[in-house]
C-alpha cells in the first residue's frame, strides 16, 4: 500500500495490443522530490505519466498520488496534480492574461481564486510586461513559463513537466530549472521527463527506462556508483580527436579497449586499468589518432545510460529479442 509518499506505482503495466508500451514499472517518489525520468524516446515515459495521472487506464497494476489510489479516487488525484504535456498548447492569438483567464476556468477557479491565483502567478514568473502580448509572439522560454503558470493555477500539489525543456534556449532552460527548484523547496512535488543529461544530474532522484522496463533507479550518485557502470579491472578515460568515427574504428583493433562511445568530439572509453595514460597516448598516437587532453574520468549519468542500455540489450538478444 501507499505510504505517506507522493507517487507510488506498483507493477503499472500498459499494453497496445500485443506490445507492452510500460512493462512492471514500481516507483516511489518522496514529497518534494524532483525526480527525472530519463529514456530513449518510444521507451514509454509519456505512457506511464498519463497512467498516474489517470488519463489512460493501466493494463495491470495500480498508482497513488499522495495516498490518493488513481482509480478509486480519481477526483482526488485530479485535484492534487498538474500537467504539462509534451504537447500542451497555449492559445497563440490569445494573449498572456487570456490564456491564464482560460485556463484558470478549465480548473474551475472562482471570480475571486482566479483573480488571486492569477495575481500569483503573474507575480511569481515576472509575467507583467507582457500581460497583452499575445502567447503566439513569445520566446520560447517564456512560452514555457506561461504554460507552467497556466498549468499550475489550481495549486497543485504534484507536478507532472513531460519534457518542458525540449526546444527551448539553454538560458530559458535553467530559468525554468530554477523556478521547479524554488516551487520544489515551496512543497511541490516533480516528475520530469528529459532528454538532457544536465538537467538529470539536477534532480534529486532519477529512473531510467528502455524498452519499456525501469532498469535504473536512484540519486545521480548512486546511478554513477553503479557496479555496471564500474567494472573491476577497468577506468574511464576521455580524450578529444578530430576524427571522431575513425578513433572509433581504431579503438575496436586495441585489445585492452572494452568500451567505447562518442560523444560530440570527444570519446568516452572503458580501458583495462592496467593501461595507462602514457601507454593509450602512444597506443593511439602509433595508429594515427589525434587524441588531445586524455584523461581518466568519472561516468557521468550518460555513461551510465550508455552502459546499462548496452547490457540491456545484450540481454535481449541473448534471449531472442524477447524480454525476460
Ligand atoms: P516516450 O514518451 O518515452 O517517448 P511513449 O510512452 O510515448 O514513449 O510511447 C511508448 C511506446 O508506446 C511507443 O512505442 C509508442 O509508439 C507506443 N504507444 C504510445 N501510445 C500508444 C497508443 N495509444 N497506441 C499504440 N501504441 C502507443
Ligand atoms: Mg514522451
Amino acid at each position: 500500500m501507499a505510504g505517506e509518499c507522493a507517487i507510488q506505482t506498483e507493477n503499472l503495466t500498459r499494453r497496445f495490443g500485443d506490445f507492452t508500451a510500460v512493462d512492471g514499472v514500481d516507483l516511489r517518489i518522496e514529497k518534494q522530490d524532483v525526480f527525472g525520468f530519463l529514456g530513449p524516446n518510444g521507451s514509454g515515459k509519456t505512457t506511464v505519466i498519463k497512467m498516474i495521472t489517470g488519463l489512460l487506464p493501466a493494463s495491470e497494476g495500480r498508482a497513488w498520488v499522495e495516498g490518493y489510489d488513481i482509480e478509486e479516487d480519481p477526483d482526488a488525484v485530479r485535484a492534487r496534480i498538474g500537467y504539462m504535456s509534451q504537447k500542451f498548447s497555449l492559445y497563440n492569438d490569445l494573449t498572456v492574461m487570456e490564456n491564464l483567464e482560460f485556463y484558470g476556468r478549465v480548473y474551475g477557479l472562482k471570480r475571486e481564486r482566479l483573480r488571486s491565483r492569477i495575481d500569483a502567478a503573474v507575480q511569481l514568473n515576472h509575467l507583467q510586461p507582457f500581460l497583452s502580448r499575445p502567447a503566439g509572439k513569445l520566446s520560447g522560454g517564456w512560452k514555457q513559463r506561461l504554460a507552467l503558470s497556466c498549468a499550475m493555477l489550481h495549486e497543485p500539489r504534484v507536478m507532472f513537466l513531460d519534457e518542458p525543456t525540449a526546444g527551448i534556449d539553454p538560458v530559458a532552460r535553467r530559468e525554468l530549472w530554477d523556478l521547479i527548484f524554488q516551487l520544489s523547496s515551496e512543497g511541490i512535488t516533480f516528475f520530469v521527463t528529459t532528454h538532457y543529461m544536465d538537467e538529470a544530474e539536477r534532480c534529486n532522484r532519477l529512473a531510467y527506462i528502455y524498452n519499456s522496463v525501469v532498469i535504473a533507479r536512484g540519486t545521480p550518485e548512486q546511478l554513477r556508483s553503479l557496479p555496471e557502470a564500474n567494472p573491476r579491472g577497468a577506468k574511464r578515460i576521455e580524450f578529444r580527436t578530430s576524427e571522431i568515427s575513425r578513433a572509433l574504428h581504431e579503438l575496436r583493433h586495441i585489445p585492452e579497449m572494452r568500451d567505447a562511445t562518442a560523444f560530440g568530439q570527444t570519446v568516452h572509453a572503458l580501458v583495462d586499468d592496467s593501461f595507462d595514460l602514457k601507454e593509450i597516448e602512444h597506443c593511439l598516437s602509433s595508429r594515427g589518432i589525434d587524441a588531445a587532453d586524455i584523461r581518466e574520468i568519472a561516468p557521468s549519468l550518460e555513461d551510465v545510460f550508455v552502459e546499462l542500455t548496452n547490457l540491456r540489450r545484450r540481454e535481449l538478444e541473448g534471449n531472442n529479442g524477447q524480454r525476460v
